[in-house]
Parts: structure tokens; sequence; C-alpha cells
């Protein structure tokens, strides 16, 4: 199944996001195919090769133009209230990801201290030391975990084969900022039931994220068969976490 458009450039918006309210994006991959090192099953980009391997870069933006066209962005008159790392797929895998958050944070110090630096990721690199330096240095970092064990989250975000859950989470445990993003939804493969659901809740209760962002699918998905729950739902999960284990959660429909 096809899904939405990739974005056919550096900068997209300012969108009125679900989460983030008026959101400029960045998008630091190629214009013409997702490269993520997963391919979840409701991803909206449709179906995707699996890449994590450093190789085919060749057609990524290089820093100076990342930052002449987030500068040119920036500098015209209107309202901003986030800066957001996002695009077609997982913006970490940019080979000068920590060179060019380094040169936005820079610019947003010289045009706009008042706006905030976010990120969505799969946090497949957060285990890696200057990514997760650089990950520290967001106000959102918004790191997605859909599942608690290790079956789930291979049938889920169907991750390239180099990436070990382990040590995602090892990573994700070491990131004193964390905030988490999940996506749930039922069908053949579910997040919102039984055992799957129950690591889910239980590994959030130990990693104690600041935030925790959780939402369905309301777009086209890779899959068939994956159903999007509702914001009842989604809200009776958010008060099973506050419940039991204090976290705190906002749900979006
Ligand atoms: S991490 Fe995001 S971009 Fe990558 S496959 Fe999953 S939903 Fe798609």
């Amino acid at each position: 199944m096809s899904g939405i458009p990739l974005q056919p450039r550096i900068i997209y918006g300012p969108i009125l996001s679900r989460r983030l309210g008026r959101s400029l994006g960045i998008n630091l991959l190629p214009v013409n195919r997702k490269v993520c090192s997963f391919n979840c099953v409701y991803c909206q980009y449709g179906e995707g090769k699996v890449d994590d391997s450093g190789k085919n870069f060749n057609d990524f933006p290089s820093v100076s133009k990342v930052l002449d066209a987030v500068r040119h962005a920036m500098k015209k008159p209107r309202t901003i209230e986030f800066l957001t790392f996002s695009g077609n797929g997982d913006p970490t895998l940019h080979p000068d990801f920590v060179e060019i958050v380094q040169g936005v944070l820079s610019l947003r110090k010289e045009l706009r201290p008042e706006t905030k630096l976010g990120i969505f990721t799969n946090a497949s690199r957060v285990h890696e030391p200057g990514i997760n330096m650089t990950l520290q240095l967001f106000d959102l970092p918004m790191m997605k975990l859909d599942a608690g064990d290790e079956g789930t989250f291979k049938a889920i975000n169907r991750p390239a084969h180099s990436i070990r859950f382990q040590e995602l989470i090892t990573g994700l445990k070491s990131l004193p900022n964390l905030m988490i993003q999940s996506l749930l939804f039922d069908g053949e493969i579910s997040n919102v039931r039984g055992d799957s659901y129950e690591a889910w809740a239980n590994l959030l209760a130990e990693l104690n994220p600041k935030l925790i962002h959780i939402y369905s699918t309301v777009r086209p998905t890779a899959c068939a068969g994956v159903e999007g729950v509702s914001l009842q739902r989604l809200n009776a999960i958010a008060q099973d976490l506050e419940k039991r284990y204090q976290l705190k959660v906002m749900t979006f429909d």
C-alpha cells in the first residue's frame, strides 16, 4: 500500500502540528526516497527498503544547504513555535546529523531564541555516544517506542538486522531528557492488548520518561490489517499508565 507523498524539500511548513502547534519541519533525508532503519507496518510513507548502512548517502542534503535553508526560513516574518527534525525517514541517519544540529542551535540563538527544538526519531542510534549527546540538546526529543519486547518490536517496526532492541533500550535509559512517542494500534499485530501491551507498559515504567505521547494511525499505512484505535481507547490507556505508574501521558487523535 502506498502512503502520503514524501517531503519535496528540506524545509516544510510551518504546519499546524497535532502535537507541537506551529512547527517548521526540517527534512534531512533525500526528497525522492524514504531512508529509514525501520520499516514500520504503519508507516505513512508506505513500504520502504530498510537503510541503516551509512552507504547510499550521496543524495543527502549537505550541511551548508540545510543551514542556508533553515536560516532563510527563520528570517521570514511569521510565528514559529517549534523547529522540528522529521521528514522522509529518520533524521539521525544523516551522516552529518551532529554538525547540522549544532548549526541549527546557533541559528536559533541568533534569530529566534524563543523557538523550541524538537525531533521525531525512531531512536535506532540513541545508544551511539555522539548521537545521544546531541539528542540531549533538544527541548522535545521524541523517541519512538511502540513495543516493550523484542518480538513485538521486530513485528511492528521491522528494523534493520543490525539493530539490537536491548542496545536501543540502553540508549533510551541514558537520555536524561527522555520523551517517548508511541503509535498504538490493533489488528493481527497489536500493542494495545495482552502480553505486548503489558511489556510496553512495564518498560515505560522502567524508563520513566518525562513525557509520553500516544496516538494512533489516521493515515494510509504500509501494511493492510493495521487498525487504528479510538481516542477513547487511547485515553483509557493513558489513565492506566498514570494510575499504575504515575507517568505523564498525552493523547492525540
Ligand atoms: S520510523 Fe517512521 S519513517 Fe521509519 S518506517 Fe517507521 S514510521 Fe516510517
